[in-house]
């Protein structure tokens, strides 16, 4: 154990995919981008593929090759390279890249010549999140010339797919609207003569509360992680939240009533109390919107953060107890043993769990555990 450190538990990654798999009965993608949201790039993908995911999906055309590199084979989609990356080395390795221009195409077909290997490309259209793909104006055009390249063996068009904007508010008719566009746009290509193996458009959110958007396949991301994309609407599959953020409690003290706590004074005790200092700070992805606000788990009790989170460090009012210093802090975890959770902190720094459990690190290790398996060594042992 390191003084601060991010534990995660595959055996919930995988745990996760297995319920969510079942739950939505079509294949799943794991989405692993972002170093695996923060769980770590390779071993999320490893745990996700255990627990029977498909696909997995990235941004990056580095985290693809990563992948590739750490030796995983399957079905693997990256969406978003940039002009001055080149896609041989995915269409070498078999990763499905993402076009969403003529330009992209293009280029593909400028790989497909010169390695002699057809390229496994996935359209995007642009559904209304106005941010990657193929507008409805644009659409037509690009499943025109995709089609033309697989007449000519240049490419293979292994998916449509699309992407929501508002999926975590189920009622939000952008979602319907979104469906329709994605409806119509996989006719266009039909008619074209394009045969997808899969069409998707489900994030976390939509696979769990919009049951007419899976089609062929869900990416979901959150949630395989055992987090709650929508909090308070998803159904309950008993998802298990993955990760756990530790630190050892770096130093305890008395202080008197008046005492002012960490830069600016933000917080002044209104009673003698004690102080318990937390080694991690703003450097390590805690939120500085969080001081004041969060709290973390010390000696079995929810512990409020007084003042500023600083840079390397934040402070705790432990109300008068003496743990040693030492003793453990948990910030966040499944909740299990009644520590915050990432969703808590999410709400003390007025933003999302995935900006929560996607800035964690800085100068925190990461330490993996299997439940499964030490539950299994527990059960030899006896
Ligand atoms: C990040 C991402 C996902 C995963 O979204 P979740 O809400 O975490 O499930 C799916 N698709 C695309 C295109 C993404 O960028």
């Amino acid at each position: 154990m390191s003084r601060a450190e991010i534990v995660v538990d595959v055996a919930a990654i995988r745990h996760n995919v297995g319920l969510l798999r079942r739950h939505v009965g079509v294949p799943v993608m794991a989405v692993v981008k972002a170093d695996g949201y923060g769980h770590g790039l390779v071993e999320a993908a490893r745990a996700a593929r255990e627990g029977g995911a498909e696909w997995l999906g990235v941004a990056s055309l580095d985290e693809a090759l990563a992948l590739r590199e750490a030796g995983d084979t399957g079905r693997l989609l990256c969406w978003l390279l940039v002009p001055a990356e080149d896609p041989t080395p995915a269409v070498r390795h078999g990763i499905d890249v993402t076009a969403y221009t003529l330009a992209d195409l293009d280029r593909l077909a400028d790989v497909a010549r010169a390695i002699d290997v057809r390229p496994r490309v996935q359209l995007k259209i642009d559904t209304g999140l106005s941010r990657g793909g193929a507008t409805p104006a644009q659409w037509p055009a690009l499943v025109e010339r995709a089609r033309g390249l697989e007449l000519a063996g240049l490419a293979r068009i292994s998916g449509i797919w699309s992407h929501f904007s508002s999926s975590e508010e189920p009622d939000d008719p952008a979602n319907e609207a979104q469906e329709k566009v994605f409806r119509e746009a996989l006719d266009l290509a039909a008619e074209a003569g394009l045969r997808p193996e899969v069409r998707h458009l489900a994030n976390s959110a939509a696979a769990l509360l919009r049951p007419s958007s899976r089609f062929d396949l869900v990416r979901c991301g959150l949630a395989t992680y055992g987090l709650d994309p929508a909090p308070g609407l998803s159904p309950d599959l008993g998802l298990v939240p993955a990760m756990t953020v530790r630190a050892d409690l770096a130093l305890v003290k008395d202080v008197e009533a008046g005492a002012q706590v960490s830069y600016n004074h933000t917080w002044t005790a209104d009673r003698p109390t004690t102080l318990g200092l937390v080694p991690v700070g703003y450097a390590e992805g805690i939120l500085r919107h969080a001081g004041n606000r969060a709290e973390v788990l010390v000696g079995g009790e929810r512990r409020p953060v007084r003042g500023r989170i600083c840079m390397d460090q934040f402070v705790v009012d432990l109300g008068g107890d003496h743990p040693a210093p030492g003793d453990e802090v948990l910030l966040w975890g499944p909740g299990t043993h009644g520590e915050p959770t990432a969703d808590d902190w999410a709400v003390a720094s007025e933003t999302i769990s995935y900006e929560i459990v996607t800035r964690i690190g800085g100068r925190m290790t990461r330490r993996y555990v299997d439940s499964d398996r030490s539950r299994a060594d527990h059960e030899d042992r006896r």
